[in-house]
C-alpha cells in the first residue's frame, strides 16, 4: 500500500474557487454579463437605461439605471452568492422576473473588477467595489437615485475563459444584440447603447411597433395579437415577401424575456412554412405573456431557454395568430404557392383550373403561347426547338407558376427546372470563379444608394468593407444605422442593394469567430448570388429558359442550389413510365 493513499485526496474547495466556477457557467462572454446587468435594471423598475461597453465588453461595461436602486445594506449583501431580493417566498414556480437566482453580480465580481453605486429615493447613495472575489467595505458616496454598475477587466480573475473569448468586435456585436433583444422586449422603457463611445442606439419610450421598426425590422408591419386559455401572444410580423437568411430577423419573449426556445421558433417556422420558400426566415416580434406557472424559467444557465407546461397549446395559439394575421394581412407578392401544398393563402394554381384547358400555342420560334384557364393562366407554353443529343437538359417547352421550366430531354423525358434556384447556383459559381481568378467585375451604382439598418448592424458592415471590396461589393459607413453603397459586383446586374445588404449582416451575424476567410467570403458570395438571380415568379421568354439550361449544362455543381436544394427534377421515359405503372 503506497502512503499517498492515506492522504485525502477529495477537499471542499474555497469558496474564491467555487465562486469562480459558477462565474463561468453564469457568464461565458461580455454579452451575458451585459444582459444580466439590464435586466437587473429592468428587474429594478428603470424607465431609462443607459449601457455601455469598451472593448468588447472585456475592457469595460457600464450599466447605469434610474430605478429603484440598493440601500447600503442591500448593497453588501447583493454582491454575495445566492443573495436577491427577488424569491420573497422561496417560490421557484412563479417567477415574474428576470432574475431570481442571485448569482449575476457574484459571478461578475468573482471574475473581474465590480463597482456599484446605488441610491434609494430619499436616502444616501453608497458604494461598494468587489475584485476577483474579493468584496470591499459599503462605503457612502455621492450618485442619481438608482444604480451604476461598473465592470472593469472581465475575466483578468479567470484566465481560461478569457482564452475561449473571440474577437473585440464579435464580442461587441453580441453584446450590443444582447442589450437590442432587452429593448425590443421592454419598449416603454428608454434605451441607449454604445460601444468604445459611439452610440448604436438611443431610443425613447415608445409604443412597440416603432421600437421593432428601429432595432429589428421596419417591415414588422403586421400586427397579431390573440388569446386562448389564458395564453395571450402578440406582436408584429413582417409579409411573407420579406425573409431573412437567419433567424436574426425574429425577437421571441416569453412574459417579457428573450427566449431562443425551440417550441416557439419551430411554430413560426411553421406558420410560414407555405408561404417562404425553404431555408429562410420570417422576420417578426413575438410576444407570449402567459402564467409563471405554466412555463418554467429555471431550465437554462442563461436562462435562453423555457419550458412550457403545455407546449401544445402554446404551439397552436401561436401558430393560428400568426397564419390570421398573414392571411388577412399581406398576401406574398409575387410568389405563387408551391404546386399542391396546403397553403392556406388562397391562390390560383394549375391544380384548380378548368380541365382540359385551351391551349392555342402560336406558331413561329419562341412566341409565347396562350392557355387560357379561368383562373390566371399559370402555364405557358412556348413551341419548343427540336433537343439536341448534346443538351442533356432538353428544350424548354414551358414556363409553370412562372417559376419553373418545362423542357423535353433529348431522350424523351421530362426536365423540371427551379429558375430561382438553378440562376442562384450559376450566378455563385461565376462570381466565385472570378474571385478566384482576381477578376471580380464591380459595378458602380449611377447614384450611391444609402441602406437603412437597424442601428447597430450598419457598423457591422462597414467594418468589413474591405473584405467585400474584394467580391466587388463597395460599401461605406454612412451615419448611424446606414451604409453608402457605391457599387455592386457586376454579375448580380441590378440588384436591389437593401434587401441584399440586410441578408449580409444577418450572414455576418451568424458567423463564428471560427469560419475562416475563405469560408466567410464563400458564405457571402452564396448570399450575393441569392439576389443577383433570377426570382421565382418571374416570366421567362423560351430563349432565356434554353439558355439557362445550357448554362446549368456547362456549370460543375449546377444540379444543387447554393442552399444545397435541388436546382433540377428530371424523369426518364422509365421513371415516367414507372410512375404511371406502365413498367
Ligand atoms: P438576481 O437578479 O438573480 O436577484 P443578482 O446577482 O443579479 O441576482 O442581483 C442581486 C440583487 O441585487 C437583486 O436581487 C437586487 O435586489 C439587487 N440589484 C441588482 N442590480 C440592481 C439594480 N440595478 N437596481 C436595484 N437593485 C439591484
Ligand atoms: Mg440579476
Amino acid at each position: 500500500m503506497s502512503t499517498t493513499a492515506e492522504l485525502p485526496r477529495i477537499r471542499v474547495l474555497p469558496d474564491a474557487t467555487i465562486d469562480r466556477i459558477a462565474a463561468g457557467e453564469v457568464i461565458e462572454r461580455p454579452a451575458a454579463a451585459l444582459r444580466e446587468l439590464v435586466e437587473n435594471a429592468l428587474d429594478a423598475g428603470a424607465r431609462r437605461i443607459a449601457a455601455a461597453i469598451a472593448g468588447g465588453g472585456v475592457a469595460a461595461i457600464e450599466v447605469a439605471d434610474d430605478g429603484g436602486g440598493m440601500s447600503a445594506a442591500e448593497l453588501a449583501l447583493a454582491v454575495r452568492r445566492h443573495a436577491t431580493s427577488k424569491l420573497p417566498d422561496d417560490d421557484l414556480v412563479r417567477i415574474a422576473t428576470l432574475g431570481f437566482r442571485g448569482e449575476a453580480l457574484a459571478s461578475i465580481g468573482a471574475a473581474a473588477r465590480l463597482a456599484i453605486t446605488s441610491r434609494r429615493p430619499g436616502a444616501e447613495a453608497a458604494t461598494v467595489t468587489v475584485a476577483g472575489g474579493v468584496v470591499s467595505e459599503v462605503r457612502p458616496a455621492a450618485g442619481a437615485p438608482g444604480t451604476r454598475v461598473l465592470v472593469e477587466d472581465l475575466f483578468f480573475a479567470t484566465p481560461a475563459r478569457r482564452k475561449f473569448l473571440k474577437s473585440t468586435r464579435s464580442e461587441g456585436d453580441a453584446a450590443q444584440l444582447a442589450v437590442r433583444r432587452l429593448a425590443l422586449a421592454a419598449p416603454g422603457v428608454a434605451f441607449r447603447f454604445s460601444n468604445d463611445d459611439e452610440t448604436l442606439f438611443d431610443r425613447p419610450a415608445e409604443p412597440l411597433a416603432q421600437r421593432v421598426a428601429a432595432l429589428l425590422a421596419p417591415e414588422a408591419t403586421i400586427a397579431f395579437d390573440e388569446q386562448r386559455d389564458g395564453l395571450r401572444v402578440h406582436g408584429l410580423a413582417a409579409p411573407p415577401a420579406v425573409t431573412r437568411a437567419t433567424v436574426a430577423g425574429q425577437l421571441l419573449a416569453v412574459n417579457g424575456r428573450p427566449v431562443a426556445d425551440p417550441v416557439l421558433r419551430t411554430a413560426v417556422r411553421v406558420a410560414y412554412r407555405d408561404v417562404i420558400a425553404a431555408g429562410r426566415h420570417a422576420v417578426v416580434a413575438l410576444f407570449l405573456e402567459i402564467d409563471p406557472e405554466a412555463v418554467d424559467v429555471n431550465v437554462h444557465p442563461a436562462k435562453a431557454e423555457v419550458r412550457f407546461r403545455d407546449a401544445e397549446a402554446v404551439r397552436g395559439l401561436v401558430i393560428g395568430a400568426l397564419r390570421r394575421a398573414l392571411a388577412g394581412g399581406a398576401r406574398p407578392v409575387g410568389r405563387p404557392a408551391p404546386l399542391g401544398s396546403r397553403s392556406f393563402v388562397p391562390y390560383p394554381s394549375v391544380v384548380r383550373a378548368p380541365w382540359p384547358p385551351v391551349v392555342e400555342v402560336s406558331r413561329g420560334g419562341f412566341a409565347e403561347a396562350r392557355l387560357s384557364f379561368a383562373a390566371p393562366p399559370a402555364v405557358r407554353g412556348i413551341e419548343a426547338a427540336e433537343p439536341a443529343a448534346e443538351h442533356p437538359l432538353g428544350a424548354a417547352v414551358a414556363q409553370v407558376l412562372d417559376t419553373y421550366i418545362v423542357a423535353v430531354a433529348p431522350d424523351g423525358g421530362l426536365v423540371l427546372v427551379d429558375q430561382h434556384a438553378a440562376h442562384e447556383r450559376l450566378t455563385h459559381e461565376s462570381l466565385a470563379e472570378q474571385f478566384r481568378t482576381g477578376a471580380v467585375a464591380s459595378q458602380p451604382l449611377l447614384l450611391p444608394a444609402v441602406v437603412d439598418l437597424p442601428e447597430g448592424q450598419a457598423a457591422s458592415l462597414a467594418e468589413r468593407a474591405a473584405e467585400f471590396a474584394r467580391l466587388g461589393l463597395e460599401i461605406e459607413p454612412f451615419g448611424h444605422g446606414a451604409v453608402l453603397v457605391r457599387a455592386l459586383p457586376a454579375l448580380l446586374g441590378p440588384a436591389d442593394p437593401a434587401p441584399l445588404l440586410r441578408d449580409l449582416a444577418d450572414e455576418i451575424a451568424a458567423w463564428g469567430e471560427g469560419l475562416v476567410l475563405e469560408a466567410r467570403l464563400d458564405a457571402a458570395i452564396a448570399r450575393l448570388a441569392c439576389h443577383g438571380s433570377i426570382r421565382a415568379g418571374r416570366r421567362l421568354a423560351g430563349p432565356e429558359m434554353d439558355a439557362l439550361l445550357r448554362r446549368m449544362e456547362a456549370t460543375p455543381r449546377a444540379a444543387t442550389c447554393s442552399h444545397g436544394r435541388p436546382t433540377f427534377l428530371k424523369f426518364t421515359r422509365s421513371d415516367l413510365e414507372r410512375m404511371f405503372g406502365r413498367q
